[in-house]
């Protein structure tokens, strides 16, 4: 049997002891693909303001960007400490963890006033038993200035790049509204990596009009890029999204369980041994479909028994 390398395994290697992600989802942030520098709507399946007006993702109406004003800082230190704290808090008191990454989630994380990046990320990093930082982004939201940035704090902390991959077929990321290419993605995570730092690719299995052949491209495409961690969910319809639309029109079908527990053994069978895997599925509360992916737990066991009937430990 062989044990596949999760996220988990390698950070109690390293750590010497379980270290968790703690989410944070700060006010002010959103995506050049929403607010229309790149394109309006954002990716068909994201549920945001476009799609729905009352979405709570920012309780403000500052909408940051790399040129913005940001008169909202302190108040985002404020969230970014209370929301580590209650996590941080409830993590210890189940499993007595003591190290931590935070790990800064929705929306464009690197799309706002270079001065904001900084100062979030330095006080992420003095929160006490924080380790490392996991920052997701988009490939064509990521400045040099930025990514300097990051490789000086890379030095004493660990820092990762989550870059939204999904396809690597243009005609795919037009279909879903991406509103960049493949090259962008091949050109941001090259320098990234040539610049020392940590990239986990984050890849989408069902996409529309894609077929198994498609997809295995995709995994292996992103492999061969030299990333160093991945994440792979189905693509699935929450409402208030372009997705949705499209489902209820006959227009989008899910991607079925067998299909996708068929990708995640070819995706994790081309592994090789040194890439982490850090998420094979998404557990959904809200979602409308496919009804398989709703309950995490219940589809990562099936993954797990499907991958060990292939000599895969995960
Ligand atoms: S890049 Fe992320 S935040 Fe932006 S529209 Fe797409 S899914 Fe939404």
């Amino acid at each position: 049997m062989r044990q596949i390398e999760t996220i988990g395994r390698h950070y109690r290697q390293k750590y010497g002891q379980t270290v968790y992600k703690i989410p944070i989802n700060l006010s002010g942030f959103t995506c050049p693909n929403i607010d229309g520098t790149v394109a309006k709507g954002g990716c068909s399946f994201c549920q945001n303001e476009s799609f729905s007006p009352n979405l709570s993702s920012t309780d403000t109406a500052v909408k940051l960007s790399p040129n913005s004003d940001n008169p909202i800082l302190k108040e985002q230190i404020a969230q970014l400490k209370a929301q580590y704290k209650s996590t941080k808090i409830r993590l210890n008191k189940k499993f007595k963890t003591q190290k931590y990454i935070i790990y800064l989630q929705s929306f464009t994380n690197t799309y706002a006033p270079l001065e904001t990046i900084k100062t979030l990320c330095l006080e992420a990093l003095r929160l006490d038993g924080v380790v490392g930082l996991s920052i997701g982004t988009r490939t064509d939201s990521i400045s040099d200035e930025v990514l300097e940035f990051l490789v000086s704090i890379n030095k004493t902390a660990e820092i990762t790049l989550e870059y939204g991959v999904q396809s690597i077929y243009d005609e795919t990321l037009q279909k879903i509204n991406r509103g960049h290419d493949f090259a962008n993605i091949q050109a941001t995570i090259k320098k990234t990596k040539a610049m020392g730092l940590s990239v986990c690719a984050h890849l989408i299995f069902g996409l529309p009009g894609e077929t198994k052949q498609m997809m295995q491209n995709s995994v292996r495409a992103t492999i061969d890029m030299g990333i160093d961690s991945i994440k792979y969910h189905p693509l699935y319809v929450t409402k208030n999204t372009k997705l949705y639309l499209d489902y209820k029109a006959g227009r989008f079908t899910p991607i079925s369980q067998k299909d996708y527990s068929d990708m995640i053994v070819y995706a994790i069978s081309q592994h090789p041994a040194n890439l982490i895997t850090q998420r094979i599925t998404a557990g959904v509360h809200d979602v409308v479909a496919p009804i398989w992916c709703a309950d995490k737990h219940s589809s990562i066991n099936s993954l797990r028994q499907v991958l060990s009937s292939h000599g895969m430990v995960y």
